[in-house]
């Protein structure tokens, strides 16, 4: 009672404990001042961001802005040049196990074993993670990104569609806080786009989603805010709304742009 007492929430609130506490509480992801070199290109130039618990943010930027370059970096498969990236309150330099397990990475080029089975290769992802009942929890993310009638095949023979939700079952599979997707949607066609965006939907009501994508009415649906990058920088982290406001402003027109104009605006040139 005494400590309560005395407690002077003012002070805590300027402490560095206090910061600790509202990282852990309320981010997820947390990027600090990140750059990437190559050789002599800067693939990501001094990068800040952050994403909090429950959002869905879409990752916007032209072929080449560094979208799965600062993913790899969030994820611990590459390291940055300079900077610091937390994820729930684990940072990437000193407890990137930990950050692992957090995540769950759909990455660009969605790497399976073209000759395992549906369920062999999630048995095998399960297993690498020490998940306790595998079968069971197989069965639920395999009902999760609706896989039923294609579980038993093997994943050489499966269609993109199918093949993306494989990916995103094993990206599921350890129940991850946040999830990465790397351009999740692309090269799926119309039904299966739907589909596939549904099931992010569904898994986004209940964590953290970075999501990129090159598709506008994708990111309108989804995402609670976006941010874009070009050629290494960040240029525009705003509402979908507020970023219409500044273009129009900006070119002092009254028709409200959509988002291909803010795109392309922001990213032009
Ligand atoms: P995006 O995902 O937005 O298309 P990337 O992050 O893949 O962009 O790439 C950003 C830049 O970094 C590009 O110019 C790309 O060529 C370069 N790059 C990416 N990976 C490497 C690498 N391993 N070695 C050299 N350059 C790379
Ligand atoms: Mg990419």
């Amino acid at each position: 009672m005494l400590i309560f007492k005395n407690f002077d929430f003012e002070i805590f609130k300027k402490s560095s404990y206090f910061a600790a506490f509202i990282q852990i509480t309320i981010m997820s992801i947390l990027v600090s001042n990140v750059s990437k070199v190559y050789g002599t290109q800067y693939a990501l130039n001094n990068v800040s961001f952050e994403v909090q618990k429950g959002e869905i943010v879409g990752f916007l930027g032209p072929n080449g802005a560094g979208k799965s370059t600062m993913m790899k970096i969030i994820t611990c498969f590459i390291p940055p040049t300079k900077g610091d990236v937390s994820v729930c309150g684990f940072d990437i330099w000193n407890d990137s196990i930990e950050v692992r397990k957090r995540i769950g990475y759909l990455s660009e080029s969605n790497p399976l074993y073209h000759d395992m089975y549906v369920r062999e290769f999630l048995e095998f992802i399960a297993g690498i993670h020490q998940i306790k009942n595998i079968q069971k929890r197989i069965e639920e993310v395999i009902g999760m990104t609706r896989l039923e009638i294609e579980q038993h095949k093997k994943i050489g023979t499966l269609s993109r569609g199918y093949r993306q939700r494989v990916g995103l079952a094993q990206a599921l599979i350890h129940d991850p806080e946040v999830l990465i997707l790397d351009e999740p949607t692309t090269g799926l066609d119309p039904n299966q786009l739907v589909e596939f965006r549904e099931l992010i939907r569904e898994c986004g009501k209940k964590k953290t989603v970075l999501l990129s994508t090159h598709i506008m009415q994708e990111v309108e649906a989804m995402c609670n805010r976006v941010i874009i990058i070009n050629k290494g920088n960040i240029v525009a982290d705003n509402s979908m709304q507020e970023l219409k406001e500044k273009v129009t402003s900006f070119k002092k027109t009254k028709q409200e742009p959509s988002m291909e104009d803010v795109f392309h605006f922001l990213t032009k040139g």
